[in-house]
Protein backbone atom coordinates (compact mmCIF):
# COMPACT_ATOMS: atom_id res chain seq x y z
CA UNK A 1 0.00 0.00 0.00
CA UNK A 2 1.34 2.97 -0.84
CA UNK A 3 0.46 6.25 0.77
CA UNK A 4 1.93 10.07 -0.70
CA UNK A 5 1.70 12.98 1.85
CA UNK A 6 0.15 14.66 -0.36
CA UNK A 7 -2.96 16.67 -0.80
CA UNK A 8 -3.85 16.87 -4.64
CA UNK A 9 -1.96 17.31 -7.82
CA UNK A 10 -0.95 20.37 -9.16
CA UNK A 11 -1.20 20.37 -12.90
CA UNK A 12 1.38 23.73 -13.38
CA UNK A 13 3.68 20.37 -13.76
CA UNK A 14 2.89 19.22 -17.15
CA UNK A 15 4.51 21.90 -18.41
CA UNK A 16 7.56 21.53 -17.19
CA UNK A 17 10.56 20.98 -18.95
CA UNK A 18 12.90 17.85 -18.38
CA UNK A 19 16.34 18.09 -18.65
CA UNK A 20 18.80 15.79 -19.26
CA UNK A 21 21.48 16.69 -16.63
CA UNK A 22 22.03 13.64 -14.89
CA UNK A 23 25.30 12.33 -15.84
CA UNK A 24 27.90 9.69 -14.34
CA UNK A 25 27.90 8.24 -10.65
CA UNK A 26 31.03 9.52 -8.72
CA UNK A 27 30.76 8.69 -5.18
CA UNK A 28 31.88 11.44 -3.44
CA UNK A 29 32.08 12.18 -0.09
CA UNK A 30 32.56 15.22 2.02
CA UNK A 31 32.09 15.99 5.88
CA UNK A 32 29.62 13.33 7.39
CA UNK A 33 27.16 13.65 4.10
CA UNK A 34 27.25 10.83 2.04
CA UNK A 35 27.78 12.14 -1.14
CA UNK A 36 27.82 8.28 -3.08
CA UNK A 37 23.64 8.21 -4.55
CA UNK A 38 24.65 11.32 -6.78
CA UNK A 39 24.70 10.68 -10.46
CA UNK A 40 27.02 13.52 -11.09
CA UNK A 41 29.62 15.77 -8.49
CA UNK A 42 28.53 17.16 -6.04
CA UNK A 43 29.43 20.92 -7.29
CA UNK A 44 26.71 20.40 -9.83
CA UNK A 45 23.98 20.25 -7.06
CA UNK A 46 21.97 23.16 -4.55
CA UNK A 47 21.55 21.47 -1.05
CA UNK A 48 18.47 22.70 0.27
CA UNK A 49 16.95 21.67 3.58
CA UNK A 50 13.40 21.05 4.22
CA UNK A 51 11.12 19.94 7.04
CA UNK A 52 9.24 16.79 5.71
CA UNK A 53 6.66 15.55 7.64
CA UNK A 54 5.59 15.56 11.77
CA UNK A 55 4.34 12.61 13.68
CA UNK A 56 1.60 11.77 15.68
CA UNK A 57 1.25 11.05 19.40
CA UNK A 58 -0.92 7.53 20.07
CA UNK A 59 -3.20 6.51 23.28
CA UNK A 60 -3.26 3.18 23.76
CA UNK A 61 -4.53 1.46 21.79
CA UNK A 62 -4.80 3.41 18.75
CA UNK A 63 -6.35 6.96 19.91
CA UNK A 64 -4.72 9.88 18.32
CA UNK A 65 -3.53 12.41 21.11
CA UNK A 66 -6.41 15.07 20.68
CA UNK A 67 -3.55 17.57 21.21
CA UNK A 68 -1.58 15.97 18.36
CA UNK A 69 -4.92 15.85 15.48
CA UNK A 70 -3.35 19.10 13.95
CA UNK A 71 -0.68 16.79 12.67
CA UNK A 72 -2.61 13.99 11.26
CA UNK A 73 -2.41 15.00 7.10
CA UNK A 74 -4.98 16.32 4.50
CA UNK A 75 -5.65 13.06 3.23
CA UNK A 76 -6.27 11.67 7.32
CA UNK A 77 -3.53 9.35 7.18
CA UNK A 78 -0.68 9.78 10.21
CA UNK A 79 2.65 8.27 11.48
CA UNK A 80 2.82 7.65 15.22
CA UNK A 81 6.28 8.98 16.39
CA UNK A 82 7.86 5.54 17.53
CA UNK A 83 7.40 4.17 14.06
CA UNK A 84 9.09 7.91 12.63
CA UNK A 85 12.09 7.53 14.70
CA UNK A 86 12.21 3.83 14.04
CA UNK A 87 11.96 4.16 9.76
CA UNK A 88 13.09 7.86 8.94
CA UNK A 89 16.59 6.51 8.36
CA UNK A 90 15.58 4.85 5.28
CA UNK A 91 14.67 8.09 3.65
CA UNK A 92 18.50 8.66 3.04
CA UNK A 93 19.85 8.23 -0.30
CA UNK A 94 15.94 7.82 -1.52
CA UNK A 95 15.18 9.61 -4.93
CA UNK A 96 13.57 13.05 -4.92
CA UNK A 97 11.13 13.37 -7.86
CA UNK A 98 8.35 16.00 -9.13
CA UNK A 99 4.91 15.03 -8.08
CA UNK A 100 5.25 11.55 -7.08
CA UNK A 101 6.18 10.76 -10.43
CA UNK A 102 8.48 8.22 -10.23
CA UNK A 103 9.88 8.09 -13.34
CA UNK A 104 13.89 9.11 -14.17
CA UNK A 105 12.42 12.21 -16.51
CA UNK A 106 10.41 13.07 -13.04
CA UNK A 107 13.35 12.96 -10.82
CA UNK A 108 15.01 16.18 -9.02
CA UNK A 109 17.97 14.70 -7.20
CA UNK A 110 18.48 12.74 -4.22
CA UNK A 111 17.54 12.66 -0.47
CA UNK A 112 21.25 13.22 1.55
CA UNK A 113 20.63 12.89 4.63
CA UNK A 114 17.33 12.92 7.20
CA UNK A 115 17.29 13.75 10.96
CA UNK A 116 15.10 13.54 13.26
CA UNK A 117 14.38 15.99 16.25
CA UNK A 118 11.51 16.33 19.07
CA UNK A 119 8.98 19.17 19.11
CA UNK A 120 6.59 20.26 21.64
CA UNK A 121 3.07 20.56 20.15
CA UNK A 122 0.42 21.77 22.93
CA UNK A 123 2.55 20.35 25.59
CA UNK A 124 2.88 16.83 23.64
CA UNK A 125 6.44 15.65 22.78
CA UNK A 126 6.23 14.40 18.75
CA UNK A 127 9.11 14.18 16.60
CA UNK A 128 10.08 15.96 13.24
CA UNK A 129 11.66 14.57 10.61
CA UNK A 130 13.96 17.55 7.95
CA UNK A 131 15.80 16.00 5.09
CA UNK A 132 18.91 17.50 3.69
CA UNK A 133 17.87 17.05 -0.42
CA UNK A 134 20.16 18.01 -3.11
CA UNK A 135 18.83 19.42 -6.53
CA UNK A 136 20.63 19.28 -9.71
CA UNK A 137 21.39 22.70 -10.70
CA UNK A 138 20.41 22.20 -14.24
CA UNK A 139 16.56 22.33 -12.78
CA UNK A 140 16.51 25.71 -12.85
CA UNK A 141 12.46 26.17 -13.06
CA UNK A 142 12.56 24.08 -9.53
CA UNK A 143 15.56 25.77 -8.11
CA UNK A 144 13.73 28.79 -8.54
CA UNK A 145 10.19 27.98 -6.78
CA UNK A 146 12.58 26.62 -4.14
CA UNK A 147 13.86 30.06 -4.20
CA UNK A 148 10.57 32.05 -3.67
CA UNK A 149 8.80 28.87 -1.67
CA UNK A 150 6.25 28.31 -4.03
CA UNK A 151 6.83 24.86 -3.95
CA UNK A 152 6.77 22.55 -0.79
CA UNK A 153 7.94 18.64 -0.25
CA UNK A 154 5.66 15.39 0.54
CA UNK A 155 7.12 11.93 0.90
CA UNK A 156 6.33 8.74 -0.03
CA UNK A 157 6.30 5.57 2.19
CA UNK A 158 5.52 1.62 1.14
CA UNK A 159 2.69 1.03 4.31
CA UNK A 160 2.58 -2.65 4.73
CA UNK A 161 -0.84 -1.75 6.89
CA UNK A 162 -2.87 0.57 8.29
CA UNK A 163 -4.65 0.97 11.45
CA UNK A 164 -8.22 2.72 11.64
CA UNK A 165 -7.83 5.12 14.42
CA UNK A 166 -11.24 4.93 15.98
CA UNK A 167 -11.57 1.51 15.61
CA UNK A 168 -8.21 -0.21 15.61
CA UNK A 169 -9.54 -2.13 12.49
CA UNK A 170 -6.27 -3.25 10.03
CA UNK A 171 -6.45 -2.48 6.56
CA UNK A 172 -4.06 -4.75 4.43
CA UNK A 173 -5.77 -3.35 1.24
CA UNK A 174 -9.17 -2.07 0.12
CA UNK A 175 -11.66 -4.96 1.39
CA UNK A 176 -10.51 -4.51 4.96
CA UNK A 177 -11.65 -0.93 5.26
CA UNK A 178 -14.16 0.14 8.32
CA UNK A 179 -17.23 2.51 8.10
CA UNK A 180 -14.59 4.97 9.88
CA UNK A 181 -11.99 5.75 7.31
CA UNK A 182 -13.95 4.21 4.26
CA UNK A 183 -13.61 6.38 0.82
CA UNK A 184 -15.00 9.59 2.17
CA UNK A 185 -14.89 8.73 6.15
CA UNK A 186 -11.66 9.90 7.10
CA UNK A 187 -11.31 12.80 9.24
CA UNK A 188 -14.53 12.61 11.02
CA UNK A 189 -13.81 13.98 14.72
CA UNK A 190 -15.00 12.13 17.91
CA UNK A 191 -14.26 13.12 21.29
CA UNK A 192 -12.10 11.13 24.36
CA UNK A 193 -12.77 10.93 27.54
CA UNK A 194 -10.90 13.48 29.32
CA UNK A 195 -9.79 15.65 26.75
CA UNK A 196 -11.75 18.63 25.70
CA UNK A 197 -10.66 19.12 22.29
CA UNK A 198 -11.89 16.16 19.54
CA UNK A 199 -9.55 13.56 17.71
CA UNK A 200 -9.87 12.32 14.29
CA UNK A 201 -10.61 9.45 12.61
CA UNK A 202 -7.90 8.43 10.06
CA UNK A 203 -5.40 5.42 9.11
CA UNK A 204 -2.11 5.17 11.04
CA UNK A 205 0.63 4.05 8.63
CA UNK A 206 2.19 0.84 10.06
CA UNK A 207 2.57 0.26 13.70
CA UNK A 208 5.40 1.24 15.92
CA UNK A 209 6.51 -2.11 17.52
CA UNK A 210 6.67 -3.77 13.53
CA UNK A 211 9.39 -1.37 12.03
CA UNK A 212 9.11 -3.52 8.98
CA UNK A 213 5.68 -1.87 8.50
CA UNK A 214 6.68 1.49 6.97
CA UNK A 215 9.38 2.58 4.46
CA UNK A 216 10.28 5.55 3.12
CA UNK A 217 10.89 5.96 -0.51
CA UNK A 218 10.92 9.31 -1.74
CA UNK A 219 10.16 12.36 -1.41
CA UNK A 220 8.51 15.02 -4.04
CA UNK A 221 8.38 18.63 -4.64
CA UNK A 222 5.14 19.55 -5.15
CA UNK A 223 2.57 22.62 -5.27
CA UNK A 224 0.16 21.46 -2.00
CA UNK A 225 1.88 19.75 0.52
CA UNK A 226 -0.47 17.48 2.82
CA UNK A 227 1.55 18.19 6.19
CA UNK A 228 0.90 22.02 6.99
CA UNK A 229 4.23 21.67 8.66
CA UNK A 230 6.18 20.61 5.06
CA UNK A 231 8.66 23.12 4.56
CA UNK A 232 12.10 24.82 2.83
CA UNK A 233 14.09 25.73 5.75
CA UNK A 234 17.58 26.59 4.32
CA UNK A 235 19.20 26.67 0.70
CA UNK A 236 22.91 25.99 1.52
CA UNK A 237 23.72 26.94 -1.94
CA UNK A 238 26.04 24.07 -3.58
CA UNK A 239 26.80 20.84 -1.88
CA UNK A 240 30.75 21.86 -2.20
CA UNK A 241 30.38 25.14 -0.07
CA UNK A 242 27.72 23.10 2.38
CA UNK A 243 30.92 20.45 2.88
CA UNK A 244 33.45 23.38 3.78
CA UNK A 245 30.40 24.44 5.89
CA UNK A 246 30.55 21.12 8.06
CA UNK A 247 33.99 20.46 8.42
CA UNK A 248 34.72 23.85 9.68
CA UNK A 249 32.00 24.90 11.91
CA UNK A 250 29.84 21.42 12.25
CA UNK A 251 30.69 18.00 13.50
CA UNK A 252 27.45 16.60 11.92
CA UNK A 253 24.94 17.45 9.82
CA UNK A 254 22.35 17.23 13.09
CA UNK A 255 24.15 20.44 14.69
CA UNK A 256 24.21 22.85 11.27
CA UNK A 257 20.25 21.74 11.09
CA UNK A 258 19.68 22.60 14.50
CA UNK A 259 21.51 26.03 14.08
CA UNK A 260 19.37 27.37 10.85
CA UNK A 261 16.37 25.89 12.23
CA UNK A 262 13.24 27.64 11.76
CA UNK A 263 10.41 24.65 12.66
CA UNK A 264 6.51 26.48 12.89
CA UNK A 265 3.90 25.45 10.61
CA UNK A 266 3.67 28.55 9.26
CA UNK A 267 7.47 29.12 8.47
CA UNK A 268 7.27 28.86 4.78
CA UNK A 269 4.71 31.86 4.31
CA UNK A 270 6.46 34.08 6.69
CA UNK A 271 9.50 33.23 4.30
CA UNK A 272 7.72 33.88 1.08
CA UNK A 273 6.21 36.92 3.30
CA UNK A 274 9.60 37.96 3.73
CA UNK A 275 11.33 37.48 0.45
CA UNK A 276 8.02 39.38 -1.35
CA UNK A 277 8.56 42.28 1.02
CA UNK A 278 12.40 42.31 0.68
CA UNK A 279 12.15 42.66 -3.15
CA UNK A 280 10.16 45.97 -2.72
CA UNK A 281 12.40 49.16 -1.84
CA UNK A 282 9.43 50.72 -0.67
CA UNK A 283 7.93 48.06 1.06
CA UNK A 284 11.28 47.33 2.58
CA UNK A 285 11.90 50.89 3.89
CA UNK A 286 8.69 50.73 5.50
CA UNK A 287 9.50 46.91 7.34
CA UNK A 288 13.00 48.96 8.09
CA UNK A 289 10.29 51.84 9.91
CA UNK A 290 8.41 49.18 11.69
CA UNK A 291 11.86 47.67 12.75
CA UNK A 292 13.44 50.75 14.17
CA UNK A 293 10.09 51.51 16.23
CA UNK A 294 9.80 47.74 17.32
CA UNK A 295 14.10 48.05 18.83
CA UNK A 296 12.85 51.55 20.62
CA UNK A 297 9.76 50.53 22.19
CA UNK A 298 9.05 46.14 21.24
CA UNK A 299 5.97 46.41 24.13
CA UNK A 300 4.81 49.37 22.97
CA UNK A 301 4.78 47.92 19.18
CA UNK A 302 3.36 44.72 20.40
CA UNK A 303 0.17 46.19 22.38
CA UNK A 304 -0.31 48.50 19.51
CA UNK A 305 -0.36 45.99 17.21
CA UNK A 306 -2.46 43.72 18.92
CA UNK A 307 -5.55 46.24 19.43
CA UNK A 308 -4.77 47.06 15.61
CA UNK A 309 -4.80 43.19 13.80
CA UNK A 310 -5.10 40.71 17.01
CA UNK A 311 -2.40 38.47 18.88
CA UNK A 312 -2.26 35.87 15.82
CA UNK A 313 -1.54 38.32 12.94
CA UNK A 314 0.90 40.41 15.58
CA UNK A 315 3.35 36.99 15.71
CA UNK A 316 3.36 36.83 12.73
CA UNK A 317 4.00 39.97 11.63
CA UNK A 318 6.91 39.56 14.55
CA UNK A 319 8.11 36.83 12.98
CA UNK A 320 7.77 38.05 9.46
CA UNK A 321 9.89 41.13 10.93
CA UNK A 322 12.54 39.44 12.02
CA UNK A 323 12.95 37.66 9.29
CA UNK A 324 13.48 40.55 6.78
CA UNK A 325 16.26 42.05 9.38
CA UNK A 326 18.44 39.33 8.73
CA UNK A 327 17.44 38.99 5.30
CA UNK A 328 18.12 43.32 5.10
CA UNK A 329 21.19 42.31 7.53
CA UNK A 330 19.81 45.28 9.82
ZN1 LIG B 1 -12.61 1.88 12.19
Amino acid sequence: MIKYAKAQLGDVFNKLTTSSGLVSRTGHKYADVDFSCLDDTPENYIGIQVTAMPSVDILPPHFINPKTANLVNNNYDCWEKGLLKGTYTTLKGCPSYMEHNHTKESQRGYILDAVLYPVINDGVEVYYVDELIAVHKSFSDLLQRINDRSIAVSIGADVKYSICSRCGQIIRDDSDYCEHVSMGKKGNQFNLKGYNKPTVASEICGHRDDPDSNRFFETSWVVVPAFRSAAIQHIFGSLTKLSSVLSKEHSDIQKLFGKVKVASGNSMNIQRLSLKLCSSPKLASSLLFMSDIRKMNPIGFNLGLESLVGSYETKQINEALTMVEGLLKV
